[in-house]
């Protein structure tokens, strides 16, 4: 950040956010692909089902209407054996009729399609004429599509011709299924067993129902339906289709041997959809305390990898010390990376600072204490009660040096100077420059006969020591003490300095220590 507000978001917060996403983002995926699959199969399943099943049904039908014309045909062949014979008809109409539920009538006509024999006789048709010509003009065992009977029934009609011994064609012999009544082709379906909300219907070719669970729609014709005009061209299949009511619906079908009809089973779509959500909704209850566990795992994760450079960068807020920059574990390479540069970054920063503490509190010219460092150890001592001597210093005619050997020879005595007056004492005394030509020496616990003593010898020391080129070189001295009695430092600093001006006056080149 350049500049400006510190961002909110932390890196254990982005951390979560990001697997957060990864991780919904992977368990919508899997959800999606699961549903995918799953309504797949479950269409398909259904799909097959119902086709089988109306494979199933249409194949009985079938063989149920073959056994009927084949009833039917042999009924023929006995009434064209003695066709004039009124009882012989009425007594082989009668016995198709009874000796099964085959058909719910059963009737004769001759070739001009007037009924000639029926039963049972309170029919009362006889001498009636045939609604449709077709069996006697095609002469062929025949089904008919549905139609309304003589006497107002919804029938269908199932017959075969009759022809004389000779070769003469006489007539047929035909029986009905009342559609509306119980009959065989309702016994078929309803005996099987069916799904949970499949459903089966059965069309004739021209679309009538001639089942249908609903028995108020038996006799209806219905529209156009991708199953049923599949049905009707003879086709046998499964697929996902729109109902006449509108209704998504998956349909098998298969069409009915002998007939031109078609069975078609059907479930609505709404099933298995259902069925799916249910399916979908154990998945993601199943999948909740996984995630769950994954949740804590992944919060102690962030935390984990974040902890490192969470330190760090407080740390880096509070410019902490090298020490407790080497207290955060980085375990990785990049918090390493910057533990590593935090804790040189420090060390620098501290060497700096040392570094011009030094010089803040160090003469440049002669590397020996300023003036604060020395108020600074007469204000601890000070405090502390401890006794010390203070023995101010003043080159003598220094002026002179500079006038006559010029400044860089005037450098050069105040360093020799300076050095001389650290060989001169001892560890715990402090040598300071307060002012051009002007030394201060602390001296702690030191008597004022001592620091005199001390004072004398810097003097004897100088005076013996030529510094060249400017030669032997002089100074002054004033010595003051403070004891028990504490006094205030400026005080005995006011002292020395008073007493080496008197050493000035008195001639230069002596001691003057407080008596
Ligand atoms: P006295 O014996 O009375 O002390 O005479 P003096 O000449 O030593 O005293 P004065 O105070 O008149 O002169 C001090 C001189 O010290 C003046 C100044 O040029 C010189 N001086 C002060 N600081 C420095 C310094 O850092 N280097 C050099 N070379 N000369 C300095
Ligand atoms: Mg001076
Ligand atoms: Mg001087």
């Amino acid at each position: 950040m350049p500049s400006g507000s510190v961002p909110r978001i932390n890196l254990r917060t982005l951390i979560l956010l990001f697997a957060l996403l990864a991780i919904l983002a992977t368990l919508l995926n899997d959800l999606y692909a699961t549903y995918r699959i799953q309504r797949e199969t479950l269409v398909h399943n259904s799909l097959e089902a119902n086709r089988a099943y109306a494979a199933k049904v249409a194949l009985t039908i079938g063989q149920s209407l073959g056994e009927d014309l084949a009833r039917l045909a042999y009924s023929a062949r006995i009434i064209g054996e003695d066709f004039r014979l009124e009882a012989h008809r009425g007594a082989e109409a009668r016995r198709l009729a009874e000796q099964d539920d085959s058909f719910n009538t059963v009737i004769v006509a001759d070739a001009q399609g007037r009924i000639v024999s029926s039963y049972p006789t309170s029919l009362s048709v006889n001498g009636q004429t045939l609604r449709s010509k077709v069996p006697l003009e095609e002469r062929r065992a025949m089904i008919s599509p549905a139609f309304s009977s003589l006497v107002g029934n919804l029938i269908v009609f199932a017959s075969q011709p009759i022809w004389s011994p000779e070769g003469e064609y006489l007539g047929l012999v035909g029986g009905t299924i009342y559609l509306h009544k119980d009959n065989a082709l309702n016994e078929i379906i309803s005996k099987h067993f069916q799904q949970d909300s499949s459903y089966v219907y059965l069309v004739d070719g021209e679309r009538h129902l001639l089942f249908h669970p609903d028995p108020n729609r038996i006799g209806e014709q219905v529209g156009k339906n991708p199953a049923i005009d599949a049905v009707l061209r003879g086709e046998s299949g499964a697929s996902p289709i729109r109902s006449s009511t509108g209704r998504d619906m998956l349909a098998g079908y298969a069409a009915v041997p002998h007939s031109g009809w078609g069975v078609i089973s059907q479930q609505p779509l709404s099933v298995p959809l259902d069925t799916l959500c249910n399916l979908m909704l154990q998945v993601v209850i199943g999948i909740i305390p996984m995630s769950l566990l994954g949740l804590m795992l992944l919060w102690w994760a962030a935390s984990h990898i974040s902890r490192p450079l969470s330190q760090l960068a407080e740390y880096a807020g509070q410019r902490a010390s090298e020490e407790g920059i080497r207290k955060v574990r980085a375990w990785y390479a990049e918090a390493w990376s910057i533990r590593r540069a935090m804790i040189i970054g420090a060390l620098l920063t501290q060497e700096r600072i040392g570094k011009l503490n030094r010089q803040a509190l160090s003469d440049p010219l002669t590397g020996l204490g300023n003036r604060r460092v020395m108020e600074s150890a007469l204000n601890d001592w000070h405090l502390l009660g401890k006794p010390y001597a203070v023995v101010s210093m003043d080159i003598d005619h220094f002026k002179r040096v500079n006038d006559k050997y010029g400044h860089a020879v005037g450098d050069k005595v105040l360093q020799a100077f300076a050095t001389l007056l650290g060989q001169n004492c001892r560890d715990g005394d402090l040598a300071c420059r307060v002012g051009g030509e002007e030394f201060i020496l602390l001296l702690p616990q030191t008597s004022l006969a001592a620091a005199a003593e001390v004072a004398e010898r810097i003097r004897r020391s100088l005076e013996m020591t030529p510094i060249p080129p400017a030669g032997q070189i002089t100074l002054s001295l004033g010595v003051s003490h403070c004891g028990a009695e504490q006094a205030d430092p400026s005080k005995v600093l006011d002292q020395a300095d008073h007493l080496l001006y008197q050493a000035k006056q008195a001639g230069r080149n002596r001691v003057m220590a407080e008596v």
